[in-house]
């Protein structure tokens, strides 16, 4: 008795008729950093074609992508070369050269968002003066030249001040604060100077910080009406490094149309298909205040990737390549995303990391996400995890577990 075993290959007719649902365009991104790599994670599930632009050879999104072209993407030559090669343009981070996005646009090259939308968001003054202008709740504020200005400010504002750079800003290292009129100056130096570029900005005493989704897509007009938002989550910083987010926020009603309605009027002033992340400030008398909008997938929506039926990445791109957009909703009532900060340089931070990992490996619903960053930094994201359960509670005791030393069992 004999057996055989027979795989069958497809003839190269029934390959001819294989339908093809899903467009073939090639979405590049602009940065290949984390959220890059989550976007290729996403895109492969749908056999999506990501290519990436980046300098770093070895950048976190390199071994997923498609394709990774190494140069900046802040430099003329490198972006319309790159461009050639893509369908559609997205950014993952938006201090991109954003006069060359306008040129290709002009070329009619499509990038999502557009390239007005990039030039608002990446000088966080001139995205203050658009918001006001569309008469979004924000923190007062006004640029300063020298140190007669900032100290006008300080008495228009009152302390502690929030001192802003206006571009190149990420993870709070454009902010410094000025608690009283005598430490302006050491603010404003540590910033790198007036010649930077600086603004201020009243203090906001927010109770709490809230992240609102906004997806939209404007290249299908039947999916531009039948956008989705909503209040999705709030979080803590440390040091003004986003830390932990708690998924959903836990607001009154009233709060979550409140903010859900500054979010959308944010996001409907933008040009472009994508998601948006809208920072919200909930201050102690119930106002909402927008503090700033990235156009893109946020760290503080990594949880989508386990608690959503359709993540914030695999939403941009259904958004950018004109889909119909997915579910958004929560498949799971609560989550919780601790990043993972670096603790200390080299080899000691790495040691910490696998600590977190080797007992969130012990914890059910925590799932890990590790970067492969090649350098260990002091306060730079490596990875983060994310806990899902079935009440906020549970999922607090969870992390609770992650962060002690010992692994309750019965968790
Ligand atoms: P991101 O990494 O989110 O892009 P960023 O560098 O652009 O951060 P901001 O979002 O402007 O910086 O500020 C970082 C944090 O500083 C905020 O999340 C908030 O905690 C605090 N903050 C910012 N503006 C104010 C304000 N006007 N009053 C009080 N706190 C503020
Ligand atoms: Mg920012
Ligand atoms: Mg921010």
């Amino acid at each position: 008795c004999s057996a055989s075993l027979e795989v069958q290959q497809p003839s190269p007719r029934d390959t001819d008729l294989q339908v093809h649902r899903l467009p073939q365009t090639v979405v590049g991104v602009l940065g290949g950093g984390q959220l890059g790599r989550m976007l290729c994670e996403a895109a492969s599930l749908m056999a999506i074609k990501v290519i990436i632009l980046d300098p770093m050879e070895n950048c976190p999104a390199t071994n997923l992508c498609h394709y990774h072209m190494v140069g900046s993407y802040d430099d003329s030559a490198n972006v319309e070369e790159f461009a050639k090669r893509c369908g559609v343009l997205t950014v993952e981070i938006e201090h991109v050269d954003v006069a060359t996005l306008e040129k290709l646009e002009q070329q009619g090259v499509d990038c999502q968002p557009k390239a007005s939308t990039i030039r608002i968001i990446q000088d966080k003054f001139l995205q203050k003066v658009h918001f006001s202008r569309h008469a979004i709740p924000l923190p007062k504020f006004m640029q300063i030249d020298d140190l007669e200005g900032a100290k006008r400010a300080g008495d228009l504002f009152g302390y502690p001040l929030m001192i802003k750079s206006k571009r190149l800003a990420y993870d709070g290292r454009g902010n410094a604060v000025a608690k009283s009129e005598e430490e302006i100056s050491l603010a404003v130096n540590a910033l790198g100077g007036y010649a930077r570029g600086l603004y201020v900005e009243k203090w906001a005493p927010f109770v709490k910080k809230s992240q609102s989704r906004d997806k939209t897509s404007v290249k299908d007009p039947d999916y531009a009406s039948s956008t989705e938002r909503e209040v999705t989550s709030s979080s803590c910083s440390r040091e003004n490094i986003c830390h932990i987010v708690k998924s959903p926020a836990h607001v009154s009603w009233k709060t979550q149309k409140l903010a859900t309605d500054v979010a959308c009027k944010a996001v409907s002033s933008l040009e472009g298909a994508g998601v948006f992340a809208v920072e919200l400030f909930l201050t102690a008398d119930g106002q909402v205040l927008l503090n700033e909008v990235a156009p893109r997938p946020h760290n503080s929506g990594h949880h989508t990737i386990e608690s959503c039926n359709t993540s914030q990445y695999e939403q941009h791109l259904r958004a950018v390549l004109g889909l119909p957009l997915g579910d958004p909703s929560m498949k799971t009532p609560a989550a919780i995303m601790y990043n993972i900060l670096g603790e200390d340089e080299g080899e000691p931070g790495f040691v910490i990391a696998n600590h977190l990992i080797g007992r969130a490996l012990r914890i059910p619903g925590a799932s890990i996400h590790w970067y492969d960053k090649p350098e260990m930094r002091k306060q730079r994201k490596m990875g983060h995890i994310t806990l899902i359960g079935p009440s906020m509670g549970i999922v607090e005791a969870r992390l609770k577990s992650l962060l002690s030393e010992e692994i309750n069992d019965d968790q």
